[in-house]
Protein backbone atom coordinates (compact mmCIF):
# COMPACT_ATOMS: atom_id res chain seq x y z
CA UNK A 1 0.00 0.00 0.00
CA UNK A 2 1.26 3.45 -0.86
CA UNK A 3 -0.30 6.33 0.74
CA UNK A 4 0.51 9.93 -1.09
CA UNK A 5 0.74 13.11 1.20
CA UNK A 6 2.90 16.03 1.66
CA UNK A 7 4.24 17.68 4.36
CA UNK A 8 5.55 21.59 4.89
CA UNK A 9 8.88 21.50 6.12
CA UNK A 10 10.30 25.14 7.31
CA UNK A 11 14.22 25.12 7.90
CA UNK A 12 16.62 27.34 8.14
CA UNK A 13 20.73 26.81 7.36
CA UNK A 14 23.73 28.94 8.05
CA UNK A 15 24.74 29.60 3.99
CA UNK A 16 28.69 30.12 4.73
CA UNK A 17 31.30 32.83 3.59
CA UNK A 18 30.70 31.93 0.06
CA UNK A 19 27.63 30.92 0.01
CA UNK A 20 26.72 34.36 1.79
CA UNK A 21 28.52 36.22 -0.70
CA UNK A 22 26.64 34.45 -3.55
CA UNK A 23 23.26 35.40 -1.91
CA UNK A 24 24.74 39.03 -1.66
CA UNK A 25 25.43 39.67 -4.85
CA UNK A 26 22.48 37.93 -6.11
CA UNK A 27 20.32 40.18 -3.78
CA UNK A 28 22.43 43.60 -4.03
CA UNK A 29 24.48 43.77 -6.69
CA UNK A 30 21.68 40.95 -9.74
CA UNK A 31 25.33 39.59 -10.62
CA UNK A 32 26.02 35.73 -10.20
CA UNK A 33 29.03 34.39 -8.83
CA UNK A 34 30.90 31.54 -8.87
CA UNK A 35 34.28 29.95 -7.76
CA UNK A 36 37.63 29.42 -9.88
CA UNK A 37 39.81 26.72 -8.49
CA UNK A 38 42.99 27.40 -8.75
CA UNK A 39 44.66 24.07 -8.54
CA UNK A 40 42.07 22.27 -11.50
CA UNK A 41 40.90 25.30 -12.68
CA UNK A 42 37.53 24.70 -13.16
CA UNK A 43 34.89 27.62 -12.19
CA UNK A 44 32.16 26.25 -9.81
CA UNK A 45 28.44 27.10 -10.48
CA UNK A 46 27.54 28.75 -7.59
CA UNK A 47 30.13 30.23 -5.59
CA UNK A 48 31.70 27.21 -3.15
CA UNK A 49 34.30 27.22 -0.22
CA UNK A 50 36.12 24.39 -1.90
CA UNK A 51 36.14 22.27 -4.81
CA UNK A 52 33.95 19.06 -5.10
CA UNK A 53 36.58 17.55 -7.90
CA UNK A 54 39.87 17.92 -6.26
CA UNK A 55 39.11 19.30 -2.81
CA UNK A 56 41.06 22.38 -3.06
CA UNK A 57 39.75 24.90 -0.72
CA UNK A 58 41.89 27.56 -2.56
CA UNK A 59 39.09 29.19 -4.50
CA UNK A 60 38.86 32.53 -6.33
CA UNK A 61 35.34 34.12 -6.27
CA UNK A 62 34.63 35.14 -9.89
CA UNK A 63 31.51 36.55 -12.04
CA UNK A 64 29.41 33.87 -14.25
CA UNK A 65 26.60 34.42 -16.45
CA UNK A 66 24.04 35.80 -16.66
CA UNK A 67 23.92 34.42 -19.87
CA UNK A 68 24.09 31.01 -20.38
CA UNK A 69 23.03 27.66 -22.57
CA UNK A 70 20.20 25.38 -21.32
CA UNK A 71 21.44 21.72 -21.38
CA UNK A 72 17.81 20.15 -19.93
CA UNK A 73 14.82 21.20 -18.15
CA UNK A 74 11.55 19.15 -16.90
CA UNK A 75 7.70 20.69 -16.50
CA UNK A 76 5.82 19.79 -14.14
CA UNK A 77 1.87 20.75 -13.37
CA UNK A 78 1.44 23.54 -11.45
CA UNK A 79 4.50 23.29 -10.86
CA UNK A 80 6.62 25.58 -13.55
CA UNK A 81 9.56 24.89 -15.52
CA UNK A 82 12.62 23.38 -13.90
CA UNK A 83 15.76 23.62 -16.08
CA UNK A 84 19.56 22.78 -15.90
CA UNK A 85 21.63 26.20 -17.12
CA UNK A 86 25.52 26.27 -17.68
CA UNK A 87 26.23 29.64 -17.18
CA UNK A 88 28.85 31.25 -19.77
CA UNK A 89 32.05 31.00 -18.11
CA UNK A 90 31.16 28.30 -15.60
CA UNK A 91 32.23 24.68 -16.17
CA UNK A 92 29.50 23.09 -14.38
CA UNK A 93 25.80 23.96 -14.12
CA UNK A 94 22.79 24.83 -11.55
CA UNK A 95 19.23 24.18 -11.29
CA UNK A 96 16.41 26.68 -11.25
CA UNK A 97 13.39 27.94 -12.66
CA UNK A 98 12.77 28.69 -16.48
CA UNK A 99 10.63 31.26 -17.45
CA UNK A 100 7.91 31.11 -20.18
CA UNK A 101 6.40 28.39 -22.20
CA UNK A 102 8.07 24.99 -22.51
CA UNK A 103 6.65 24.74 -25.97
CA UNK A 104 10.14 27.48 -27.19
CA UNK A 105 12.74 25.75 -25.04
CA UNK A 106 15.27 23.58 -26.87
CA UNK A 107 18.14 21.65 -25.78
CA UNK A 108 21.15 23.81 -26.17
CA UNK A 109 18.85 27.36 -26.28
CA UNK A 110 20.89 30.17 -25.24
CA UNK A 111 18.79 31.68 -21.59
CA UNK A 112 19.58 35.15 -19.74
CA UNK A 113 18.66 35.35 -15.77
CA UNK A 114 16.27 37.42 -14.59
CA UNK A 115 16.38 39.45 -11.61
CA UNK A 116 14.13 41.04 -9.21
CA UNK A 117 13.31 42.19 -6.37
CA UNK A 118 13.53 39.89 -2.97
CA UNK A 119 13.02 40.17 0.58
CA UNK A 120 15.48 39.97 3.13
CA UNK A 121 14.28 36.66 4.36
CA UNK A 122 14.99 34.61 0.80
CA UNK A 123 17.19 36.85 -1.35
CA UNK A 124 17.67 33.67 -3.44
CA UNK A 125 14.08 34.76 -5.03
CA UNK A 126 16.52 37.86 -6.36
CA UNK A 127 17.24 35.20 -9.52
CA UNK A 128 13.91 34.94 -10.72
CA UNK A 129 14.91 32.33 -13.34
CA UNK A 130 16.09 31.68 -16.88
CA UNK A 131 14.03 33.19 -20.09
CA UNK A 132 14.96 32.00 -23.34
CA UNK A 133 17.22 34.40 -25.09
CA UNK A 134 15.41 37.02 -27.91
CA UNK A 135 18.04 37.34 -30.63
CA UNK A 136 18.87 40.76 -31.98
CA UNK A 137 17.25 41.47 -35.51
ZN1 LIG B 1 39.56 21.82 -8.27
Amino acid sequence: MIREGSIRLPFAYAAGKSGSTYLRALQEEQRILGSRCSACDRILAPARSFCPTCGDAELQTVEIGPGGVLLAWTERPDKGILGLVKLDSADTAIVHRILGSSDVLSTGMRVQARFGDASDENPEDSLLGFAPEVADS
